[in-house]
């Protein structure tokens, strides 16, 4: 068979690390990564030393690709972080892990994130009972965060649960049922809650000169 495996998978071998955006086949032998086949980009970016900058804009990339979001839109989280009182790096991290696309996905109702935003562009997940079509929709303690009464979705999202494709429901999260979808938003999430390999100073250097 052909070697197919679609833009998003270009994007994770490009970085040379997976990013999880496809769900189950992120986590069969079928993932690129693990294939390391047909992989042009990889070693092209492994050639030579790298400069500091391309390190830094190499892990900027890496996070806006991980959560699937444009350089205007992570320029106004950072913006965001910095008018914050702390670690910028560390705010920026916990506000991204704050969307609502994110949480659907790390609450294992979804695959993937791109699913995650699926669902809710489809109107299917609602926050404290109301409907909420946005998938950067920030978060905040106390949230109740469900997928609505419709089958498809439901069935879906039980399905992802019980798969428990994507890393494990983080303590930041309470999944208080997989049938029907329903969670909670417990704390605040910390730079020690983001799964993805990233050193978030870096984007801060970057950003900053
Ligand atoms: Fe493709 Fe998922 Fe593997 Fe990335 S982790 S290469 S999106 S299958």
């Amino acid at each position: 068979m052909g070697r197919h495996t679609g833009p998003v998978c270009r994007l994770c071998r490009r970085e040379g690390m997976k990013l999880f955006l496809k769900g189950a086949r992120c986590h069969s032998a079928k993932c690129a990564v693990e294939r390391r086949d047909g992989v042009p980009g990889m070693h092209q970016f492994r050639r030579g030393k790298a400069s500091e900058y391309a390190v830094r804009l190499r892990e900027k990339q890496k996070v806006k690709r991980y959560y699937g979001i444009f350089e205007r839109q992570f320029r106004k989280y950072f913006a965001e972080a910095t008018r914050k009182t702390g670690n910028t790096g560390d705010l920026l991290m916990s506000i991204l892990e704050r969307r609502l696309d994110n949480v659907v996905a790390r609450l294992q109702f979804a695959a993937s994130r791109p699913q995650a935003r699926q669902f809710i562009r489809h109107g299917h997940v609602t926050v404290n009972g109301r409907k909420v079509d946005i998938p950067s929709f920030l978060v905040k303690p106390g949230d109740q965060i469900a997928l609505k009464d419709r089958d498809r979705s439901k069935n879906l999202a039980l399905e992802n649960a019980q798969a428990g494709f994507l890393s494990p429901v983080p303590d930041w999260l309470d999944r208080i049922s997989a049938d029907p979808p329903e969670g909670r938003v417990s704390r605040l999430p910390t730079v020690e809650d983001v799964t993805l390999q990233v050193a978030p100073q870096l984007i801060v250097e970057l950003l900053s000169r």
